[in-house]
């Protein structure tokens, strides 16, 4: 097969290692950076130019798009959709899980346990909206923000207020979220392929921090997971549309709490943690799929 990966950086981790499992399993794969193809749009005959030259006998695309650079990469995306070419993450699925609001009404649809959260817009009322959480301790965030950084614990009603308000006088955009104490800074990453947990690593936060993100000094470890959260992370990326995700999750006293469906999950760290070829797992979908 002919296996394109889209993906602005060829040295990464992740890219590095589904470029060695499609080589491995007799595909020839080339990299491809999104930013760099051009579309050409006519009746009924889509095609892509990348350096120049046309692309043709694409099998299958592997969309490693970050987060900077959606808009254009899911153009790409759905370019290559309406020439006929599998993707192991539909466009509709990717704009989906880029947007924080839209992706929790969807799990939340989905009937799925996620910590209770709400969003305003630059609300005066900031007592009502911290009501709503059941009051501090609460979690603040960034809509913006990535790898834990402009995430908040505000241990009282007076803290959550002063940030809500800093952030708002800011014109930045937060969600305001019910902090799950016995989180115990810890996190749970579930990688799905094709409707099946390929791996699972619990991150635990260094001592003394609430958040478990490995670049905020987290540690992860493999980890089996209960009926219950291996059903709500096969539920999560199902209802998300994506075929390949990085469910993260919270472990409540109400059960697995869905905090987050990640449609670009990197591999280093799951595949550090549990010793699994999760590369040749992808591969082996786009197989089952072309
Ligand atoms: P990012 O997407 O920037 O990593 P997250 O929403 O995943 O932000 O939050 C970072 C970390 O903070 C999580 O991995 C988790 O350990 C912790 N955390 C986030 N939300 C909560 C919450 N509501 N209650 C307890 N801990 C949380
Ligand atoms: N961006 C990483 C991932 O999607 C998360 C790294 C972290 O936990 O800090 O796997």
């Amino acid at each position: 097969m002919n296996i394109k990966i889209l993906s602005r950086n060829s040295h990464l981790y992740s890219t590095q290692r589904l470029i060695e499992a499609a080589k491995k399993r007799g595909h020839h794969v080339e990299v491809m950076d999104p930013l760099k193809c051009d579309l050409v749009i006519e009746k009924r005959k889509p095609s892509i130019f990348y350096k120049g030259k046309v692309i043709t006998d694409t099998d299958a695309v592997i969309p490693r798009i970050g987060a900077s650079v959606t808009f254009y990469g899911t153009a790409v995306v759905r370019q290559f959709e309406m020439m006929g070419v599998f993707t192991t993450t539909e466009s509709q699925a990717l704009v989906r899980s880029r947007d924080k609001l839209r992706s929790l009404q969807v799990l939340s649809r989905a009937r799925l346990g996620l910590p209770k959260t709400v969003f305003t817009n630059y609300s005066k009322d900031v007592g009502e909206v911290i009501k709503h959480v059941g009051g501090a301790p609460l979690i603040i965030k960034l809509l913006e923000g990535t790898q834990g950084l402009g995430v908040v614990l505000a241990e009282t009603k007076n803290a959550a207020e002063s940030v809500i308000e800093a952030f708002n006088g800011l014109q930045a955009r937060v969600i305001v979220q019910e902090f799950i104490k016995e989180a115990g800074g810890a996190d749970i990453r579930a990688l799905i392929v094709d409707g099946h947990v390929v791996g699972a690593m619990k991150r635990q936060g260094k001592e003394g921090e609430f958040r478990s993100n490995l670049h905020r000094g987290g540690t992860a470890s493999v980890i089996e997971l209960t009926d219950d959260e291996e059903n709500a992370a096969i539920k999560a990326a199902k209802s998300m549309g994506l075929g390949v995700a990085g469910v993260d999750m919270l472990q409540s006293s109400r059960g697995p709490l869905i905090l987050e469906v990640n449609s670009s999950p990197g591999l280093e760290g799951i595949e550090a943690a549990t010793g699994k070829d999760i590369a040749k797992s992808i591969i082996r979908y786009i197989e089952r799929n072309v």
